[in-house]
């Protein structure tokens, strides 16, 4: 026999962006189901770190903050960091960042993308009872999206109804195909390789990133004084050094950073993703809207991904409860497009300036650079793409 069940507002995806939806719509008084594919996200242990990290920033730290999950993260594991080095050739000739110049304490923090996810699934868990209906390894096998509301249909034959439904299920978002929303995207033909290592010299407390022109390589500082790299390559090159043995893989990796950290000392096993561009033309249709990566995705050497999707979260939140404060239909088309507006303004803008320094900094055509005049000179000299650039280091 079917179950039919009605909520406010389904979440599609538990990932990050969706878990941190689902909280902040249950904290502002909406009833929400979170319906999540995988499983929960599980505990971190103590001494081993998860491979992806996020550098996260201070507006996405305020919003981890208001949804009570900072304080875990703080006493689990972050890291701080006040400076970041940008170069191309000789890390003397970086371009420097430090907190202190912008007033802060940090710039950011490197987190890990595990333990973000148990944080926020943790508090979901304390709250499964109270407006927050959890839906883990669940199928999705229909879905219906009228003006009047959304209906999706599980493969164990329940059916949850609600007026508005929110597409946080990844780059790849099935709720976007089912609403029919384009995309414009392309695959960068590159290869982010991640992993931690363990260098000579102390990181303190500094973010790297080294320009090649086969992509940018960072280096990111981790809590128990390892750094976590990553390494954007174009597909053949990141075949080559996923397929080399550690020793191999640390020079490689050493003559890469000009040896910034000093030596490498170890290296964890390496993972490689695949990196793409993805913004979808819409951000909302009939009763349903796209956040994070449903709606965007971005080419890692920005660190933007997560915080924007975490700034979809917030801004979309707001704007449900003032329509709703207001007594306007929260979920109607108006609601839906003032948030799209806002946030697509603000993300094409990241994933245009992104993009163009990814193209600028890896054009290999003879005298086209140089004609650009693009470089870490250059980029020292514009000093609005300097300042914007310092402003994106510690802002979503
Ligand atoms: C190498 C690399 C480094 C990065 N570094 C940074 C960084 O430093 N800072 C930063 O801000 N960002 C970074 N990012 C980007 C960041 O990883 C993404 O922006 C972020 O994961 C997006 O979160 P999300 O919750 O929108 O999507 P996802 O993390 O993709 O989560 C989607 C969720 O939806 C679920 N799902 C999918 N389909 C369905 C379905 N049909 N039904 C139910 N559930 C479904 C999935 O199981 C998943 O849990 C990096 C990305 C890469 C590749």
């Amino acid at each position: 026999m079917r179950h039919d069940v009605r909520h406010e507002i389904l979440v599609v995806g538990g990932g990050p962006v969706g878990a941190a939806a689902a909280l902040a719509l249950h904290d502002a008084g909406f009833d929400v189901a979170l319906i999540e594919r995988g499983s929960a996200p599980p505990q971190c242990k103590p001494d081993e770190y998860d491979p992806r990290i996020y550098a996260i920033t201070p507006a996405s730290q305020q919003l981890l903050a208001d949804l009570q999950v900072w304080q875990p993260l703080v006493a689990a594991r972050i890291s701080p960091y006040t400076q970041m080095k940008i170069w191309e050739r000789g890390p003397a000739q970086a371009l420097k960042f430090n907190a202190a110049d912008a007033g802060r304490a940090q710039l950011g923090w490197i987190v890990e993308h595990g333990l973000i996810a148990h944080a926020l699934w943790s508090r979901l868990n304390t709250l499964a009872s109270d407006r927050v209906a959890l839906h883990i390894e669940a199928a999705i096998t229909h879905v219906e999206f009228s003006d009047e509301g959304a209906s999706i249909e599980l493969d164990d034959g329940r059916r949850l109804q609600a007026r508005l439904l929110i597409a946080a299920d990844g780059a790849a978002s099935q709720m976007r195909a089912f609403a029919g929303i384009e995309t414009l995207q392309w695959a960068y033909g590159q290869r982010a390789i991640v992993c931690h290592i363990r260098t000579q010299a102390l990181h303190r407390k500094t973010a790297f990133q080294r320009f090649l022109k086969t992509g940018p390589l960072a280096l990111l500082p981790l809590a128990d004084g390892r750094s976590s790299i990553v390494w954007s390559a174009d597909d053949a090159l990141a075949k080559d050094l996923l397929g080399l043995d550690e020793t191999a893989f640390r020079q490689r990796l050493s003559q890469a950073s000009e040896g910034v950290l000093g030596e490498i000392l170890e290296a964890t096993p390496r993972i490689g993703v695949p990196l793409q561009l993805l913004h979808a033309s819409d951000y909302a249709a009939a009763s349903m809207v796209l956040v994070g990566d449903a709606a965007h995705a971005i080419h890692p050497l920005a660190g933007q991904g997560v915080n924007l999707g975490f700034a979809d979260v917030h801004t979309l939140v707001a704007t449900l409860a003032e329509a709703r404060a207001a007594r306007r239909d929260w979920a109607g088309a108006r609601a839906l497009a003032r948030y799209a507006r806002a946030r697509k303004a603000h993300n094409l803008e990241m994933l245009a300036l992104t993009d163009t320094l990814y193209r600028a900094f890896r054009h290999s055509l003879p005298g086209l650079r140089a004609a650009l005049g693009f470089g870490m000179s250059a980029v020292d000299r514009i000093a609005p793409l300097k300042s914007w650039l310092g402003r994106r280091a510690a802002q979503a």
